[in-house]
């Protein structure tokens, strides 16, 4: 394939792509983003292999039908619940791309390149590498801490921004070692060391953020493996990938953006790490008074009897697989007439608009499901809420407990609904690890028992 006609395809793949964004930016259009994105890529992929010289064609069609083989398994397994864990291994498989590319790349420039060129390449190379391990190491930590392997509470070593600034400083003085160096074989031990930095870099930064705030971690290494991707268009002068990694890793940006003013974060303090660590028991406050179960039966006569109810999905009903269970009750309560609406918390679940997601594949109407702003002011008239799996985020500490690891966290304000009814199987705390007060309000009641079988039995009383 010419050259013009490689162009012409990476430029169609790009608009593709910005399509794809466009299209996942809303849950009606998000099926239509994701074929966008399938395009696209077909369309990269095709023009990239027949744009290149490949050593053995057989190899890469044999590597492509393995790591496409592998992947479809996957995700053709992977529960809902686990998709955090899966997008953060994939970041991690991003980064260890850039940092082998950056390698390879090293190893076969230092015949090619001379002078200017030289420092320019070199300095991609360096960049790309530095990139890509700390997106490697950064996203193993956040694979470990959304499976449970690693602890959700924050690392705090002593000194650790010190720590932090002088492996900044080493990667800057190591960078201009690198660039000064004479042959490839003087370059490689800074470049070397650098790379153990930086993935010692990424595992502390990761392990120092708390559980709470690991939305943030989320979208900003989906950021980081974007750049560690067009680093690697940098040094493989590939203009594709260097447009999709900006993409990636502007999208990603703008996402933690969002993330951080949904819970009302700095996104420096999330970055300096310390949030989430457990209050200290004397200054945590004690929780007074008693937790009032309540039956199926007690809580399908409240919601008969109700004008209005909202249900606050959470974690929880992503667990028990509950969501057509959901829908099912929905359907049933507004042929009765009681007006249901769902209020979305911005990090409710393990990553972000996991509940649309959910309430989508359940088939639940759109102009139901309304975000947090638009609806915390219509709970004080709302005379039943159903909280499915919910925990942190309708958690009033947020707001009533200044030291508690979520306070200043928006949360959507339940316990000013007439009734309130938590569905969960225990007194478990949620993610942050953070006691819910919630639990012992006057007007709450917890219907305790996996989420699916408590609608299903509510759904048989009604
Ligand atoms: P939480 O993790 O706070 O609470 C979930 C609750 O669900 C638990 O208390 C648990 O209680 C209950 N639960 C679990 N399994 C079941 C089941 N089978 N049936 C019924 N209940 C069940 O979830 P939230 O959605 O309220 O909050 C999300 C949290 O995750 C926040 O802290 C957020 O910061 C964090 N987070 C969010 C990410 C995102 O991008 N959205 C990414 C990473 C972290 P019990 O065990 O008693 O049943």
């Amino acid at each position: 394939m010419d050259y013009g006609m490689i162009s012409a395809a990476y430029i169609a793949a790009s608009i593709l792509f910005i399509l794809s964004l466009g299209g996942l930016s809303n849950q009606e259009s998000a099926r239509r983003g994701n074929l966008f994105g399938i395009a696209g890529m077909t369309l990269a992929i095709v023009a990239t292999i027949a744009g290149s010289t490949p050593i053995s064609l057989a190899l890469v069609l044999m590597v492509m039908a393995t790591g496409g083989a592998a992947g479809s398994v996957l995700a053709s397994r992977v529960e809902m619940t686990a998709m955090p864990q899966l997008v953060a291994i994939l970041h991690s498989f991003v980064g260890l791309a850039a940092v082998l590319v950056g390698f390879g790349s090293y190893l076969e420039a230092g015949t090619q390149f001379s002078g200017a060129e030289k420092v320019v390449h070199q300095i991609e190379i360096y960049l790309g590498v530095l990139i890509g391990a700390l997106t490697f190491s950064g996203s193993i930590a956040a694979f470990g801490k959304l499976q449970g392997i690693l602890s959700s509470k924050p690392l705090m070593i002593p000194g650790r921004h010190i720590i932090n600034i002088l492996i900044g400083l080493a990667c800057i003085w190591f960078g201009v070692e690198f660039v000064n160096a004479g042959s490839v074989s003087d370059g490689m031990t800074p470049l070397l060391i650098m790379t153990g930095l930086a993935l010692i870099f990424g595992l502390h930064m990761v392990l120092a953020i708390g559980g709470a705030d690991m939305p943030v971690v989320i979208s900003m290494l989906n950021s980081y493996s974007g750049w560690a991707a067009a680093a690697t268009g940098f040094m493989l002068a590939n203009d594709l990938l260097i447009v999709t990694g900006a993409l990636v890793g502007s999208s990603g940006a703008i996402l933690s953006f969002i993330m951080c003013r949904a819970m009302n974060r700095r996104f420096i303090s999330v970055i300096l790490g310390g949030f989430g660590t457990s209050a200290s028991s004397s200054s945590a406050p004690t929780i007074e008074g008693e937790a009032v179960p309540i039956s199926s039966s007690e809580t399908a006569q409240l919601l008969s009897s109700a004008k209005s109810a909202v249900i606050v999905p959470g974690y929880g009903m992503a667990v028990a697989h509950a969501q057509q269970a959901v829908s099912e009750l929905v359907n049933k309560l507004r042929d009765s007439d009681v007006e249901v609406r769902f209020a979305i918390h911005p990090v409710a679940g393990r990553m972000p608009g996991h509940m649309n997601v959910l309430l989508a594949e359940a088939r639940v109407s759109y102009d139901i499901v309304l975000e947090m702003d638009e609806i915390n002011d219509d709970l004080p008239e709302t005379d039943v809420v159903l909280v499915i799996g919910a925990n942190d985020i309708v958690n009033p500490a947020a707001q009533e407990v200044p030291d508690s690891p979520i306070a200043g966290m928006p949360v959507l304000e339940v316990w000013k609904s007439k009734t309130c009814i938590v569905l969960k199987r225990s007194m478990a705390t949620g993610y942050a690890g953070v006691d819910n007060p919630l639990f012992y309000r006057e007007n709450t009641r917890m219907l305790f028992g996996d989420a699916k079988d408590s609608i299903n039995a509510v759904l048989t009383e009604l």
